[in-house]
């Protein structure tokens, strides 16, 4: 029988879908589904939106690669009637997808336990009285307990300590409003932690998935605190107290910080050797921690600087109060094992948010030039920030107004940085960075002005500069040097939000006729970003299209893991930090590691950005990372360099002589 025959037969919403994801044929059920909701609430309103879901995508793939015959996923419709996406295999090519009613909820049956028992995930049902009406195998096993330890018994009386946490709070929200919820929990007595989907069922209970993510909450753990803490004190890092008071910002809270600088530093690192420096520093850090209060945020810098951050807009006189505290705090000599006893003393800037700016760069730099001040003048106490010790207008300003005019100008260049295959030995793709040199401040680094164009409103029209003008010459690319990798943008997050700008993206993609799957847009990894509804909708958008989406800096701006199971995107690209560590510090090399691991088991691509030596890609080639960026392969390239070496090795020793 053909397809076409076999799908009309069948009452069921059915489709054959070809290997690109590409839907061939429907029957007329199909068009009549009704809304999907997966494990994770997630909803589908058509079945083609279902098919390219990432998590069903890599289940295709194993069956087209032989890895398994067919496929079963387990859903709900909307109305809460249990549902089974169905996939199979129907020829070389072609696979068979169908909506198999299934079970009525609350009630489980037959059909339906096979699928909760061969999931790998944990389910329980509760009746409306909060009694176990069902328990999967893997719930025994996560929960330590047995189905007739469980079943008919109350929850809350088995499970006490759930009681008066967000347990509690979500459970009884999604019996009582009847929406699904989602939540990642700790309990106690089983020292775990789980993340949570209940949805309400229609006899009044609840139907719950949970799986325990204690291996996920580890590695967050310690991600969290190599990239967020100071390696020498194990105080909060630089990047730490700036996150916390760019949040500080965002939320128009005010603040105050102490800039402290110890004087004479260089002469007891000469004096005493580096490793007494370092542990003078380790020993100062402890100090100041021991004798501030817990809301008061001490950070090191770098050198011998540390940064003191009161969530308060402190007043003169307690402004001085605390700086005579901090400064006192120096009174008593520092004693390091068999060395004699060490005196500094510290000199010490304030500045405050909003007082003194609204750039978190310009309230560092405020509180640095009122601590210079104190040095200058040998005073023993905190100077506070005065605009008279500044009369130049500072650099973000000249910066943010040079900006303006930098288009037309003609004032930024845009270089191109390959990324390898190192098995291969092949580029697969070029990442676009900019280049902005100005008549009189020469090259200004863009670590120094994007965040000056972010915040002050200028990246988009960069950024669609950029766009036209970089994929006119990628298209000239691909036609002389049949160039098939990708083009890698960076893309600010607000631009996410930003619907003008993605229907401005799509055109100019369109205008220049590039393949969307040769498209890569790199987005840092930002909590807000992923809790926007509307990047969100933009993230699927652009993958809808084949556009590639890829994580930036992977590993340094995150607040937790799981946003990489439920949001569509193609690639990581591992921060630099990781590939630093590699040969110089074992905790650092097994976090990258596991990265890499995460990556691979989530079937994402993965790339390590700033290899610089030979170590380390063997190092990453070896641990399952093949994708790299840095300047062991290349520097980033002018157009004139690329088009060189295209020519150099690709075209001339394709084409013989
Ligand atoms: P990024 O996206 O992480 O880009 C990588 C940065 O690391 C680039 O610096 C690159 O030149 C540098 N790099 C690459 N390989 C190596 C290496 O092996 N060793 C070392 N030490 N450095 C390496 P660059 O060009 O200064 O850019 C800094 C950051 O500025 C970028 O970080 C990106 O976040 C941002 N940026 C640059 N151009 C643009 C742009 O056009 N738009 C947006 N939104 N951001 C941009
Ligand atoms: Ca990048
Ligand atoms: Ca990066």
């Amino acid at each position: 029988m053909d397809e076409q025959h076999l799908i009309k037969l069948l009452r069921v919403p059915a489709g054959i879908v070809d290997d690109s994801g590409t839907v061939l044929l429907t029957n007329p059920a199909w068009d009549q589904f009704e809304t999907m909701v997966d494990h994770a609430g997630k909803e589908y309103s058509e079945l083609n939106r279902l098919i390219r879901a990432p998590h069903i995508k890599k289940e295709c793939q194993k069956i087209w690669r032989g890895k398994n015959e067919s496929f079963e996923y387990y859903f709900r419709t909307i109305a809460r009637d249990h549902c089974q996406l169905s996939i199979t295999k129907c020829n070389e090519n072609r696979m068979l997808f169908q909506v198999l009613p299934a079970v009525d909820s609350g009630v489980v049956a037959e059909n339906a336990v096979d699928v909760l028992e061969s999931m790998n995930e944990a389910f329980f049902s509760l009746d409306e009285n909060w009694c176990f009406t069902y328990v999967n195998h893997e719930a025994e096993k996560v929960l330590f307990k047995s189905r007739e330890e469980l079943i008919g018994k109350n929850m809350w009386l088995l499970f006490p300590d759930a009681w008066g946490t967000n347990f509690e709070e979500h459970y009884f929200k999604t019996m009582h409003d009847q929406i699904p919820t989602r939540f990642e929990e700790y309990y106690g007595p089983i020292k775990s932690w789980f993340e949570v989907t209940a949805y309400p069922n229609r006899q009044g209970g609840l139907s719950v998935y949970f799986r325990n993510i204690n291996k996920q909450k580890e590695m967050e753990k310690s991600l969290w605190q190599s990239a967020n803490s100071d390696h020498l004190t194990g105080l909060p890092n630089r990047r730490y107290s700036y996150e916390l008071m760019k949040d500080y910002i965002e939320k128009n809270h005010p603040f105050t910080i102490y800039f402290l600088d110890l004087d004479q530093f260089k002469i007891i690192n000469d004096l005493y050797g580096h490793d007494v420096g370092d542990r003078l520093i380790h020993k100062i850090g402890m100090r100041l921690q021991k004798n501030l209060p817990e809301e008061i945020t001490i950070s090191r810098l770098g050198g011998d600087e540390y940064l003191i951050l009161v969530p308060d807009l402190l007043d003169k006189a307690e402004v001085e109060d605390l700086g005579n505290r901090l400064i006192g705090m120096f009174s008593k000599a520092f004693v390091l094992q068999d060395r004699p006893e060490i005196h500094v003393e510290p000199s010490v800037g304030v500045s405050q948010f909003p007082k003194d700016g609204n750039l978190v760069d310009t309230l560092i730099d405020k509180a640095d030039i009122a601590m210079y001040e104190a040095k200058k003048k040998q005073l023993t106490k905190a100077v506070m920030y005065d605009p008279v010790m500044h009369e130049s207008v500072s650099r973000d300003l000249i910066i943010q107004q040079e900006l303006k005019k930098v288009i037309e100008r003609g004032e930024l260049e845009f270089v191109y940085q390959p990324q390898i295959d190192s098995r291969r030995n092949w580029i697969t793709g070029v990442e676009v960075l900019t280049r902005w040199t100005h008549p009189v401040l020469g090259p200004v680094s863009p670590a120094e002005f994007i965040p000056i164009a972010e915040t002050s409103g200028m990246m988009e029209k960069l950024t669609r500069y950029q766009l036209d003008w970089c994929l006119s010459k990628f298209s000239d690319w691909r036609k002389h040097f049949s160039f098939d990798g990708v083009i890698a943008f960076n893309i600010s997050s607000g631009l996410f939000r930003n619907k003008n700008f993605i229907a401005f993206l799509e055109q100019v993609i369109r205008e220049h006729k590039i393949p969307f799957d040769q498209i890569e847009l790199e987005i840092t990894e930002n909590i807000q970003l992923f809790s926007h509804k509307e990047s969100v909708q933009t993230l699927e958008r652009l993958r809808d299209l084949g556009i590639r989406v890829a994580i930036d800096d992977f590993g340094t701006g995150y607040s937790t893991l799981s946003y990489l199971n439920q949001f569509p995107v193609d690639k990581i690209k591992i921060d630099k930090h990781f590939t630093d560590q590699i040969m110089t510090d074992i905790k650092g090399e097994a976090i990258l590691v596991s990265i890499i691991k995460l990556a691979n088991s989530l079937e994402l691509d993965v790339l390590a950005e700033g290899v610089e030596t030979e170590e380390q890609r063997d190092f990453l080639k070896m641990n399952g990372c093949s994708d790299m960026q840095g300047y062991y392969y290349f520097k980033p390239m002018t157009l004139t360099e690329c088009e060189q070496f295209y020519y150099e090795k690709v075209l001339k020793e394709r084409v013989p002589e």
